[in-house]
């Protein structure tokens, strides 16, 4: 039985001497596993289509996590991402994340991930900015999403430090309660998209936070490298 899906690559993993096993995400069936046959072989017509971040249309043999890839038709494979290192590794935490959260279907979490591919590669979105996004994203998309801008107690203005609370979203100093996590000033400006001109320690550091936060919340969270290359 043979079908087609809109799917990103998130992993690809070479197996035996010449296959691939790809890890692919679709917006209407989320995560699925599928071997791409013989495309290691010099020449292999289907050689992108188990790169890690081609999209496009696969059609796929077989059922259940015995597909087998047939062929795919690609949209885009973000390759300028792959120029530069910091939008390479962003790249990266960002498929891992979209195929952990997809055993389901996680349509607005794999729109999220288009978009930070997209603009890293062809607007100028720097890897930590569109990071920091698609973990904003992803919370929302899983019912955390998070006002940057006002108190969720007072509703007050947050121009200051300020606290993440698992079960009161963001708050200023003076309601943040005991449990929460203290985000300071220049991060939680980083985070609103208020000033995204600071220091890379900052950026680093307010998306720790909110892949923290992401864990704590939809215990999901990245294993990959990502912040361990950036100490
Ligand atoms: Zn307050």
């Amino acid at each position: 039985m043979d079908k087609k899906v809109i799917a990103i690559v998130t992993r690809a993993v070479p197996y035996r001497e010449s296959d691939m096993v790809l890890t692919l995400v679709s917006p209407e069936e989320g995560r699925i596993t599928a071997s791409a046959r013989g495309c290691l072989k010099p020449r292999a017509k289907l050689r992108f289509a188990a790169e890690p971040m081609n999209f496009g249309e696969y059609m796929l043999a077989g059922k259940g996590d015995r597909y087998i890839v047939t062929d795919c038709v690609q949209y885009d494979a973000f390759s300028p991402v792959t120029a530069d290192l910091d939008k390479f590794y962003s790249a990266c935490m960002i498929l891992e994340l979209l195929s952990k959260l997809s055993p389901e279907p996680q349509p607005g979490v794999f729109l999220a991930a288009v978009n930070a591919l997209k603009a890293m590669a062809y607007e100028g979105k720097e890897g930590r900015d569109a990071a920091c996004d698609f973990l904003l994203d992803a919370l929302r998309e899983g019912g955390n999403g998070l006002d940057l801008t006002t108190c969720a107690e007072c509703g007050c203005v947050l121009d200051d430090e300020a606290a993440l609370s698992e079960g009161g979203g963001v708050m200023c100093k003076h309601c943040a309660p005991w449990d929460s996590v203290k985000v300071d000033a220049s991060s939680r400006a980083f985070m609103a998209g208020e000033e995204r001109n600071v220091p890379e320690a900052i950026k680093i550091r307010a998306n720790r936070l909110l892949a923290d936060f992401l864990y704590r919340t939809q215990g999901v969270r990245p294993d990959s490298s990502y912040f361990k290359e950036q100490e």
